[in-house]
């Protein structure tokens, strides 16, 4: 006899809880039972976002129309193949990048003419200031997939400055007197844009270099994963990349968190700016103290995004068997964060009794240094 089938594994009986038949049905999120009052969604996942399918790759994007709490920062997942190009454009606002498996070749020229070219590998980051025009190329041997994010909700890639557009959308007797050259010489220009397209895979990074008149950008547009110093604790590890070793990089602050099993990123929350995740891989859970006595559990997967108003505390606990890596992604300078821990280790300890009543061993265990991950 096969065993009867229930709706959602066990989950609608209603009544006190039953840790075992939680641990039963691992993907069904049983809210902790302190959860409490209304507090808005803070989860979507890039499987549930429209995927821009072309020829030479794909994106996918999710920005404040997914999850409309995220006003600080929107973000792109893109996969280009050998080849393939993310057509020369500009935007708005700044992107932050990270190259999540394979190899790219990016470019850039900044206002001063000053230009820039480098290969990109997995873990490298890259930046590139508001406004300044870029490409992307996936390289061999399979291309490359990566994420962008970009320190504004209301971003989409559906509204960049696109080489292609600004052609088709100025008269030919204008580019004609822009360039110097005859009408007849932009005959081919694409009538449509490009956006992600095939190209002849480029030779070796030095024969794409270009001697510019100005001289090369004057802060590197790229962060090497070997470059990123690793704090490592017993449960993991935290790689910030910010103005402090990423100096281009004044819009968006980073903190590339890695968390072993049985291990979880302390409670904390970041007085500086909202908090936007982007799940790399393992599983998770976290939950979200909003004040107004309430808050909210969620459980994440790899290629989910979270988003975390600023000052509001959360853990993100590794609920899996493998390590669990995410990122912290923030729209500013510098990446800040205010231990809980430490806060109570430093604030004189009768005061912490007479709150919350606990005993001189809990505040002698208390951590006066900081401890991102335990
Ligand atoms: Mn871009
Ligand atoms: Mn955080």
């Amino acid at each position: 006899m096969s065993e009867p089938i229930r709706a959602t594994k066990g989950s609608t009986d209603i009544g006190p809880r039953d840790p075992a038949r939680d641990a039963e049905n691992p993907d069904v999120l049983v809210p902790p039972s302190t959860d409490k009052g209304l507090v808005p969604n803070l989860r979507f996942s890039f499987a549930d976002a429209h995927m821009n399918l072309q020829d030479g790759g794909w994106s996918r994007e999710v920005t404040q129309r997914e999850l409309p709490i995220a006003t600080e920062m929107a973000g792109v997942n893109m996969r280009l193949k050998t080849g393939g190009v993310r057509e020369l454009h500009w935007h708005k606002q700044a992107e932050w990048s990270i190259m999540l498996a394979g190899n790219a070749r990016i470019t850039a020229v900044d206002n001063d003419g000053k230009n820039f070219v480098a290969d990109i590998a997995s873990g490298d980051l890259w930046y590139f200031p508001a406004g300044i025009p870029h490409s992307i190329q996936g390289l061999g041997p399979d291309g490359c997939e990566f994420l962008l994010a970009f320190p504004d909700g209301a971003f989409s890639e559906s509204s960049t400055f696109l080489l292609s557009e600004v052609f088709a959308r100025t008269p030919k007797d204008v580019l004609a007197t822009n360039f110097d050259v005859p009408e007849s010489a932009f005959d081919r220009i694409p009538k449509e844009q490009l956006f992600i397209f095939e190209a002849p895979v480029p030779g070796p990074v030095e024969s794409d270099a270009i001697a510019s008149p100005a001289g090369s950008v004057r802060q590197s547009m790229i962060l090497r994963a070997a470059d990123q110093k690793a704090a490592s604790l017993p449960g993991g590890t935290v790689r910030i990349a910010d103005t402090r070793n990423f100096p281009i990089a004044t819009e968006v602050a980073a903190a590339i968190i890695e968390v072993a099993p049985r291990s979880m990123r302390e409670i904390h929350w970041h007085p500086n700016a909202d908090e936007w995740q982007y799940y790399l891989s393992g599983t998770g859970r976290m939950t979200v103290f909003a004040s107004q006595d309430s808050s909210r559990t969620f459980d994440f997967r790899a290629g989910d995004v979270g988003y975390v108003p600023k000052s509001m505390s959360h853990y993100v606990q590794n609920t899996g068997d493998s390590p669990l890596k995410f990122l912290e992604l923030f729209r500013s300078p510098r990446f800040e964060d205010v231990s809980l821990n430490q806060w109570l280790a430093l604030t004189p300890a009768q005061l912490v009794k007479s709150h919350l009543g606990l005993d001189q061993s809990t505040i002698d265990h208390l951590s006066k240094n900081k401890k991102p991950i335990v």
